[in-house]
């Protein structure tokens, strides 16, 4: 069975890259009846803290990947993690070094003034325990010198990484606490992972890891390093690119469902494919769709997915979108009578809305209370001949039956009556009943407003 993770370190905000990396892990397991675990790398304890855990849990709640089981604390893990590096001690793929900081910063500089490598190479890896001394040490990979450690990796194909150039790298502190680099492979193999999707700017980290797996005898999870995310200009993504981190684009109103549409295409590919949901992308998500070159980011593209899932989204879900988009944004939650307005010109709004606030935009009229505030530009429609029309207009809209045919009938009627159109007549109707002259139709708002309360908007403007 398959089993992914996703490995933050909690020292920030979800990043737009950890987001996709996280999805495409969820992509796969999900799509393989699989695992997908969350594990947070928090051994950096100066720089790790528990409000950036906060912060990625919500952002992948946000992002709608659900994990198994709880999130492990590597941190947590350290006792597990000496104890592996003393079995390879005692298996030998491992080794007490005593050398101190100082003569290892002695080494290399002489190493780097007789222009030799500056790779530090213990003294201690050969030596008789029987020569030990009394004194701290770290436990040491005895990595091996000779030959090449091979990365068969998914996405980049064999990696190779002459031996020469990997050290003996550090297991167990000289404190006994272990090394970022070990405590990662102990607890992807105690946590059964059999896919790692992750940054390419873990590619060397790979190599030193796979070394450990060898050393303890493990399988070797699959790799699969994924280019990084650029910026549209194809630079490596930075904060000057703008929206770097996941809640930038949850704020800008994009839904979710559209976010792991844009993310997925994000450096994976499924031919022509561009627009999707779910159960299409973890059905056709697979690593050898993953391309080699990096990703850019596309704000154009992603209006456009995020445009098709709100046109696509059933009325109750997007009424979820826009909950939690509101939720996100600091505003209030919409109140019974503007939920049934709104629900009421969804299937008009949703057809057109690029991301959520276009939409409430729209839909504004279906969120406003009496008395309306009307906009300057829109008021200059309510001349004294339109206010005279809205007169006319509310005593007969009081009889006819609330359907489009009738409606628009008796507007032409009375746009008619005074020689004008319907086009004439619409400014000030719009007026009326959304305070603005951008709007949905006028009739598409009164049915959504009803009788009553389009009779109550067109009579606070008329006469
Ligand atoms: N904690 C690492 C990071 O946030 C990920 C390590 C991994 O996926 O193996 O970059």
């Amino acid at each position: 069975p398959v089993v992914t993770r996703f490995a933050p370190s909690p020292t920030g905000y979800l990043h737009i890259g950890g987001a996709r990396t996280a999805l495409f892990n969820w992509l796969y397991a999900r799509g393989r009846g699989g695992k997908f675990l969350l594990r947070i790398e928090d051994t950096d304890r100066a720089r790790s803290t528990p409000e950036a855990t906060e912060a990625i849990l919500k952002g992948l709640t946000w992002l709608g990947l659900d994990w198994d089981g709880a999130p492990v604390s590597q941190f947590e893990g350290r006792e597990r993690h000496a104890e592996v590096a003393r079995q390879m001690l005692d298996n030998g793929s491992a080794y007490k070094c005593f050398s101190t900081q100082d003569e290892i910063e002695t080494f290399r500089e002489t190493a780097r003034a007789e222009g030799r490598s500056t790779l530090f190479l213990s003294p201690w890896r050969d030596a008789d325990p029987s020569t030990y001394p009394d004194a701290p040490f770290v436990i040491r990979l005895r990595a091996p010198r000779e030959g090449q450690t091979v990365v068969r990796d998914a996405v980049q194909g064999d990696v190779v990484f002459g031996n020469d150039q990997l050290d003996d790298m550090i297991l167990l502190r000289s404190d006994g606490t272990p090394t970022y680099m070990h405590a990662v492979v102990v607890d992807d193999h105690d946590m059964g992972v059999t896919h790692i999707i992750r940054g390419d700017d873990h590619l060397t980290n790979a190599a030193r890891q796979q070394q450990v797996y060898q050393g303890m005898g493990w399988d070797v999870p699959v790799f699969a390093h994924i280019p990084l995310i650029h910026g549209q200009d194809g630079k490596k993504l930075s904060k000057r690119h703008g929206a770097v981190g996941l809640h930038e684009y949850a704020t800008a109103g994009y839904p979710a469902a559209a976010m792991r549409n844009y993310l997925a295409r994000l450096g994976w590919s499924h031919g022509d494919d561009e627009l999707f949901d779910d159960a299409q992308a973890m059905e056709w998500f697979d690593l050898s769709g993953i391309g080699k070159a990096p990703a850019r980011l596309d704000f154009k593209k992603l209006e456009h997915v995020s445009g098709y899932h709100i046109g696509q989204m059933n009325d109750a879900d997007l009424m979820e979108e826009i909950a939690a988009y509101l939720r996100e944004t600091g505003q209030n939650p919409l109140e019974t009578v503007q939920i049934a307005r709104l629900e009421a010109i969804l299937p008009v709004l949703k057809a057109k809305a690029k991301t959520l606030p276009a939409l409430l935009e729209q839909g504004h009229f279906a969120l406003v209370a009496r008395p309306l505030e009307v906009e300057e530009k829109a008021a200059t429609a309510l001349d004294t001949v339109s206010r005279g029309i809205l007169v006319e207009l509310t005593a007969a809209l009081q009889h006819v039956s609330w359907v489009r045919e009738e409606l628009e009938a008796a507007a032409k009627q009375i746009g008619e009556s005074h020689g004008l159109g319907l086009g004439k007549i619409a400014a000030p109707l719009r007026a009326a009943l959304a305070g603005r002259s951008s709007t949905p139709s006028v009739f598409d708002m009164m049915l959504a407003l009803g009788r009553d309360e389009t009779l109550a908007r067109l009579q606070d403007q008329a006469g």
